[in-house]
C-alpha cells in the first residue's frame, strides 16, 4: 500500500548480485520468522562487505567503529538497504562510519548522566512521577546514532531476573512512581515469556497506571509484531508504544501492516524521531514523515535533538535548524502531525522543550538551555551544514 513489500522487492531484483547473496541465505519460510531474523543479523565487518561491496569505508576504520559500538543489520533491513543507492539515509543510520571515530571535544558517552541517576543498575529515576525500566542491550539493529551506544559496546543480553526483581521492588516502594517506560536496547527483543513476566510484576505494583514501551522493532524487525505478543500486550492495558522511526523510507507495507495488529489489540501508538543531518533535516522530509506516521495510526510524539554523545558528531545539527524546521512543520502542516521538540540536558536537567522561554544566551557552539525548574545549563550544539 505505501512502498511494495520488501519479500516482493527482493524477489524482484535476483540479479543484484548483492541481494542474491543474501537471498541464498534465506529460506523462504523463516523470512517472516522474527527469531530467524535476528539469529541471522549481519553481525561482522566480513560479511557486510561480502554482500554490500558498494559500503566505501576503509575496513580498519569499520572494524575500529565496530569495536566501539557493535553492528548488527536484520536480514529485513538489509533488504531494504539493498534498493537504496550506497550512502542513502537508511544507511547513515545502520552502516557504521570512520566518522564515528571523530573526536569531539563536548561529546561524551553518557551525557545524560543516566548512570548517575540510577539507584539501582539499569533503573533510571530521573522524574518523579516515572521510571525508565532498561531491560537488556540487545537491539536488532544498532542505529549509528543512538545515544545509548555505551551500552553495546560489548555484549548483547539482558538485564538479569535478580536485577528485575530489584528494580520492582524499587518502584512498589516508591508510589509516587505513576508509570513505568520499558527501553534498553529494544524491550521488544525479549522473549514473550519474559516480556510477559515483566509487565505482569509491574501491573501487579497498584501505585504503577500506565506502561510505556519504546521500541524501534516495527520498524527494523516488523515481523516481531505477532498475535502471541499482541496478546500478551492486551493483558496489561493500559499500555503504549512509542516507535522510534526517523524517515518515510524506513515505513514499509510490513511495518504497516505491524502498526496495525498493535492498534487493533488497543495499543496507541506514539513516535519518537531523531533530529539527524543529512537524513530528516529537509522541511520536505520531515513533513513527508510526519504525514505517513498519521497514516500509520502513530501520533508524531517527540522530535529529538540530536544528544552530544561520543561516536555521533556527524549527525548533530543545530537548534537554530530544527526551530526553523519546527516553524516550517506548524506553518504548513495539520496540528496532529506536530510533534513537541525537545533536547534531553547534560547534568541530570532532563528533557527540555526547545521553545522560547527555555532558550537562553548562545555563545559560540554552546547554548543556554533553561528547565522548567529554571535550572540552567550549558548545552552543546551541533553542527551547521557547511
Ligand atoms: S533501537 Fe534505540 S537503543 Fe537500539 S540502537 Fe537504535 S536508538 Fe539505540
Amino acid at each position: 500500500m505505501y512502498r511494495n513489500s520488501v519479500v516482493t522487492n527482493t524477489q524482484n531484483t535476483m540479479n543484484n548480485k548483492n541481494i542474491s547473496a543474501l537471498w541464498q541465505y534465506m529460506d523462504g519460510k523463516s523470512w517472516r520468522d522474527w527469531r530467524w531474523q535476528m539469529a541471522n543479523r549481519i553481525r561482522s565487518v566480513e560479511y557486510l562487505n561480502r554482500l554490500f561491496p558498494d559500503v566505501d569505508e576503509d575496513p580498519e576504520d569499520l572494524d575500529k567503529a565496530v569495536r566501539n559500538f557493535r553492528m548488527s543489520i536484520t536480514p529485513f533491513f538489509a533488504a531494504l538497504l539493498a534498493e537504496e543507492k550506497p550512502g542513502g539515509v537508511l544507511w547513515k543510520q545502520a552502516i557504521p562510519s570512520a566518522e564515528e571515530l571523530r573526536e569531539h571535544p563536548e561529546l561524551s558517552c553518557d551525557p545524560l548522566s543516566e548512570e548517575r541517576d540510577s539507584p539501582i543498575p539499569n533503573l533510571v529515576h530521573r522524574y518523579k512521577d516515572r521510571v525508565l525500566l532498561l531491560t537488556t542491550d540487545r537491539c536488532a539493529l544498532y542505529c549509528r546514532h543512538c545515544n545509548r551506544r555505551r551500552r553495546a559496546k560489548n555484549h548483547e543480553r539482558d538485564t538479569s531476573a535478580a536485577n528485575i526483581a530489584q528494580c520492582i521492588e524499587y518502584i512498589a516502594a516508591h508510589p509516587e512512581i505513576r508509570e513505568v517506560i520499558l527501553s534498553g536496547g529494544d524491550p521488544l527483543t525479549l522473549t514473550d515469556r519474559k516480556l510477559d513476566d515483566l509487565l505482569t510484576a509491574i501491573k501487579e505494583i497498584s501505585s504503577v497506571e500506565i506502561i510505556r514501551i519504546c521500541t524501534r522493532m516495527p520498524v527494523v524487525l516488523p515481523y516481531r509484531i505477532t498475535r502471541d505478543l499482541c496478546d500478551i500486550l492486551e493483558k496489561h492495558h493500559p499500555l503504549f508504544v512509542n516507535i522510534h522511526v526517523n524517515h518515510p523510507a524506513e515505513m514499509t507495507d510490513e511495518m504497516y501492516e505491524a502498526c496495525g495488529r498493535l492498534s487493533k489489540c488497543g495499543v496507541p501508538l506514539g513516535s519518537q524521531t531523531v533530529l539527524l543531518k543529512g537524513i530528516n533535516d529537509e522541511p520536505e522530509v520531515l513533513q513527508a514523515l510526519l504525514r505517513k506516521l498519521l497514516r500509520f495510526r502513530i501520533k508524531p510524539y517527540s522530535l529529538y535533538h540530536g544528544d552530544p554523545v561520543s561516536g555521533t558528531a556527524h549527525f548533530r545539527t543545530t537548534i537554530r535548524k530544527g526551530r526553523l524546521l519546527m516553524r516550517y512543520i506548524a506553518a504548513n502542516t495539520s496540528g496532529m502531525a506536530l510533534p513537541h521538540y525537545a533536547a534531553d540536558a547534560p547534568d541530570g536537567a532532563g528533557k527540555i522543550l526547545l521553545l522560547g522561554d527555555h532558550i537562553g544566551e548562545l555563545e559560540g557552539d554552546k547554548v543556554t538551555l533553561i528547565n522548567s525548574h529554571g535550572m540552567r545549563v550549558q548545552y552543546p550544539d551541533g553542527e551547521d551544514d557547511q
